[in-house]
Parts: C-alpha cells; structure tokens; sequence
C-alpha cells in the first residue's frame, strides 16, 4: 500500500471524509491545511487572526502561512502521510516537492476525486460550514478551477495521478479507493 500521498479535488468532493478514514486504517498522519487553519481561526492565534477573513472569502491564504504549517507536521513525522487540501497551487506543489528532498521523501501517489459541480454543491449546502453558502461556494469552485486544477497536469506529467470517481456513498468510494492503493 502506497504511504505518501496527496488528496486532490474540488470543494465538496469528500477529500476530508476519505483521507480520514484511510489515515486511520493504514495508521498515517492526516494532514489536512484546512482543519489546522480553521483550529488556529478557532483558538484566535496571529496566524488564525490573518487567515480568518481570507477563508471566509473563499479564497487562498498565502503559501508562506501554509508551508510553515506543512513543514512543521512533516519534519517532526517520520511515517507515511496523507496531505488533503494541500498543495492548492503550483507554487505550494513546488515548495513541497523542495521540503520532501530535503527530507528524502517522495510522494507515491496522487488520488483526484472527481465530481459534477451540480453534486458538489449540493453536498457543501448540505454541510453547512461557516464558508458553504452559496456565494462564496461559487468563488470556492472558481479559486479551484483557476489555481488547484492546474496541478491535475502537473502530476499527470510525473506519471503520480490516479483518478477516483467521488460519487456514491462513503463506503463506495472507500472501496474504489483502496483498489487504486495497491502497490
Ligand atoms: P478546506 O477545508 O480544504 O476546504 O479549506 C478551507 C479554506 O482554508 C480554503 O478555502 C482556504 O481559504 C484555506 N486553505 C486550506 N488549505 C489551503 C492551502 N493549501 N492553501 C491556501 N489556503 C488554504
């Protein structure tokens, strides 16, 4: 089973549901940007006072406040990981990829979970999140559209992605997973 690996995909595409469950079966260190963000807005530190109105927004907070979060994690962890949310644009993808040598690890597989946009925005609706209404929904999918997306090619290129079909339910998706991880 691959043991480094990234999440990539649209808002709503279940990226957080699916890194969760499988950190915790293959026991790696999930490590979502997203929910390290929303608990430094959460506890009001500096770092959580400069990205909160970014992520109410919708949009990207700067490389250098996630890089310092990711490099953090990764060098105080020897094991396998799970990065969801992260990188979110070409230049974090390379700012990564200089944090990994310098760790001399390398990232195994890249897993985009595909979706309609019809259904992801249903499903955001549905979670109800401070940032999931429908205007900054919107915004959330064009920041992905222009920035994330391009990353698709990216590691299409280094020969890393594998596609994964987002729809259907938890355990539908998990199982389609699992048969892309096999080594
Ligand atoms: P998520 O939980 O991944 O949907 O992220 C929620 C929000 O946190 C995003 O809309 C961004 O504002 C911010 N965020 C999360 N990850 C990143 C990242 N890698 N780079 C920049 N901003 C991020």
């Amino acid at each position: 089973m691959k043991q480094r690996l990234l999440f990539l995909g649209p808002p709503g595409a279940g990226k957080g549901t699916q890194a969760l469950r499988l950190a915790a079966r293959e026991g790696l260190l999930h490590l979502s940007t997203g929910d390290l963000l929303r608990a430094e807005v959460q506890a009001g530190s500096p770092l959580g006072q400069e990205a909160e109105a970014v992520m109410a927004r919708g949009e990207l907070v700067s490389d250098d406040l996630v890089l310092a979060i990711v490099r953090g994690r990764l060098e105080q962890h020897g094991g396998g990981w799970l990065l969801d949310g992260f990188p979110r644009n070409l230049s974090q993808a390379e700012a990564l990829e200089s944090l990994l040598v310098s760790l001399n690890q390398q990232i195994e597989g890249v897993i985009l979970l595909e979706l309609d946009d019809s259904v992801l925005i249903q499903r955001l609706l549905a979670r109800g999140r401070a940032d999931d209404n429908a205007e900054v929904i919107a915004n959330r999918l064009q920041v992905y559209r222009e920035q994330t997306a391009p990353l698709i090619a990216h590691y299409e290129s280094q020969g890393l992605l594998s596609r994964l079909d987002a729809g259907g339910s938890i355990e539908a998706i998990e199982e389609r997973l699992a048969s892309l991880l096999v080594d």
